[in-house]
């Protein structure tokens, strides 16, 4: 017979396996995602649909000054180009760093001012929060910023709507090994290596929101998924150069 003791930990243990996706049924139900998901991933590119290996790596959050500058160098030394998803409040500390990457031939995109989550903002405060940013891209020479990633992932109706009216294609990825969450390298690596297909767009972090920024792992990551995807015969391009076909 097992005790109470025993079958409340149980009990409790069931309910913290639940907790999670509760949580994620009830903001699905909030957004409608079941009812619009279909609908509105026409809208959202995730994957460009080609079948040669040609793929875009993507980083999100940044800039920021101390993890940015040597993922930028290492994307230099093997001559490949990316898009960065800047957030408009460390853009407007960092012009420096978003005109080095332009001048070296990467791509800018939108992810909002303050990397607020969407799903339940105003029409107001969500193109507020792509406008600011926009404006602070144009300002950097040479800079047309043409995708949006919202932030987090996580987009309505609404929010596309908006950003569509503002120009923008919104844009998530296939590919997300989750490095903020520090895995470690090989984790990351591996993650990276085995869901990249023809096409797939890579997510990836060189900033962050957090006051601690870590990046050191996606960096030594980064060093390694380059040069093996390079030999699987992978070619790296800007989003706007991927998803132009
Ligand atoms: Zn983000």
């Amino acid at each position: 017979m097992e005790s109470n003791k025993t079958k409340k930990a149980k009990v409790g243990k069931v309910l913290n396996n639940i907790r999670p996706q509760l949580l994620l049924s009830d903001l699905s139900h909030a957004v409608s995602l079941e009812r619009l998901g279909p609908k509105l991933f026409e809208r959202i590119h995730w994957r460009a649909l080609t079948d040669e290996p040609k793929i875009a790596i993507t980083f999100d959050d940044g800039p920021h000054a101390t993890s940015t500058p040597p993922i930028l160098e290492l994307l230099q030394k093997f001559n490949v180009p990316a898009t960065f998803f800047l957030v408009g409040k460390h853009l407007e500390k960092h012009p420096e760093i978003a005109r080095e990457m332009v001048s070296v031939g990467h791509e800018i995109g939108n992810h909002t001012f303050s990397h607020s989550l969407l799903y339940a903002s105003t029409k107001n405060r969500i193109r507020d929060e792509i406008c600011r940013t926009d404006t602070l891209i144009r300002n950097i020479d040479g800079a047309e910023p043409k995708f949006f990633r919202p932030p987090a992932g996580f987009f309505t109706k609404q929010v596309l709507d908006i950003a569509e009216q503002l120009g923008y294609k919104t844009v998530v990825g296939d590919v997300y090994p989750r490095d903020p969450h520090l895995p470690g390298k090989e984790k990351i690596v591996d993650r990276v290596l085995k869901r990249t297909v023809a096409g797939s767009i890579i997510i990836l972090h060189d900033g962050g929101n957090t006051q601690r920024v870590d990046r050191s792992q996606t960096l030594e990551a980064l060093a390694e998924i380059i040069p093996r995807l390079k030999n699987k015969g992978f070619e790296f391009l800007t989003l706007s150069e991927l998803l132009s076909n």
